[in-house]
């Protein structure tokens, strides 16, 4: 199986890979990307290159992505050689560009914020005359880069490129599910998840399973997870990031069609993990029980500010000295502020030894240089 990409999802693949004892070859620009160590094979080269990604293609019986910016028409070309290509060559490239991706939600009927497709910064500033804004670049953003909430007035801010101006959603919970849909077309959903944000990073803070939400809500979440993967009728697992608003809808906010953060913790805390349940949608396997092992939380570890150059993890020990925690360090030799540098599981019974643990291991556990 060839994997385009060789970060941290790739190695977390990898390591459910050996599990089943399938060959995971990897191309990733950086000779040592998480994966490079212990991969089947790892190539270096550019996963957005055409070249790059057609030679590293042919000689494999699968191949799948770890990140969605890929080259895609060397996908198309090896899918038509008869290479199968999971997810498929037309979902990632709907997935690239946030306003086709806004479109497809819209004509096929899934909640999503309102929202206008924009070319150029006077467009944003005449918008912005009436209401505040979240601005959206089309493409290339990623990790909450290139997405700004602005408010009448922020004129000077705003990006002057093809970008989605959505209405400010007033967030009550940000929820995710992650779907599964093999190539016989059997589906299955895990169970939502919370996230908390922190707003200076614009990443993901804390995580927990299960989320503190009404059954009602979980349902039909996990029925709007299940519904969009059909609509898609993709291969693979689909993570599904969503905002639950204050007066109690549900909005699709976007999705990936990779492994995903918001879905580290299946690997302790449900029977089955994100990266099982992937490799088991594009091989053909049926699906794995989803279901909670234990409720649990998850924290990033990211590069502490003010820090770059070769990492030093400070409070390791006491870290691990926490009963029911799972440290995970994707191998990153150099760290810099707010890099994902690895993240920490943590098993408990309830969502408040799970939110005390938590903060703890933030308080003890740096990324410095
Ligand atoms: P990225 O693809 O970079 O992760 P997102 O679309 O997930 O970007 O946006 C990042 C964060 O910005 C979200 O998790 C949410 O907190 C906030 N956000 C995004 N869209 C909206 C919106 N329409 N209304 C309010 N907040 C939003």
């Amino acid at each position: 199986m060839g994997v385009l990409g060789g970060g941290q999802l790739g190695r977390m693949l990898m390591q459910e890979a050996v599990n089943l004892d399938i060959k995971l070859f990897f191309l990733d620009p950086s000779a040592d990307a998480p994966c490079s160590k212990i991969a089947n094979g790892f190539t270096v080269g550019d996963f957005n290159d055409y070249r790059a990604v057609l030679d590293f293609g042919k000689d494999k019986d699968v191949i799948t992505i770890e990140i969605e910016h890929v080259n895609v028409k060397a996908l198309q070309e090896l899918r038509e050689s008869g290479i199968k290509v999971y997810p498929g060559p037309n979902i990632i490239s709907m997935v690239q560009d946030k306003g086709i991706q806004k479109m497809f939600y819209r004509e096929n009927g899934f909640p999503t914020s309102d929202f206008i497709l924009v070319s150029t910064a006077d467009e944003v500033i005449q918008e912005l005359k009436s209401k505040a804004l979240v601005q959206k670049l089309r493409k290339g953003g990623y990790d909450g880069r290139g997405v700004q909430v602005l408010k009448p007035g922020d004129d000077d801010r705003v990006f002057d490129a093809p970008s989605v101006l959505e209405d400010l959603v007033k967030i009550e919970k940000e929820l995710s599910v992650i779907v599964s849909r093999n190539s016989h077309g059997e589906i299955a959903s895990f169970p939502v998840v919370e996230m908390e944000f922190n707003p200076q990073a614009n990443l993901v803070e804390f995580l927990f399973a299960p989320a503190d939400i009404e059954p009602r809500i979980e349902k039909e979440a996990r029925l709007l997870a299940e519904e969009l993967i059909s609509t898609l009728g993709m291969t693979g697992i689909l993570a599904v990031e969503m905002f639950l608003d204050k007066s109690g809808r549900l909005l699709i906010n976007e999705m990936a069609p990779r492994p995903h953060n918001s879905g580290h913790q299946t690997i302790e805390g449900n029977f089955t993990s994100q990266y099982a349940q992937h490799l088991r949608a594009i091989l053909g396997l049926p699906p794995g029980n989803t279901e909670l092992i234990m409720p649990s939380a998850m924290i990033n570890l990211l590069g502490e500010p003010g820090y770059s150059g070769e990492v030093i993890y400070e409070g390791l020990n006491e870290t691990l000295a926490i009963p029911g925690v799972y440290v995970h360090l994707y191998g990153k030799s150099e760290t810099r502020p707010y890099r994902k540098m690895g993240h920490i599981t943590i098993l408990g019974k309830n969502r408040n030894e799970l939110k005390q643990k938590s903060k703890l291991i933030k308080q003890t556990l740096k990324v410095k240089a």
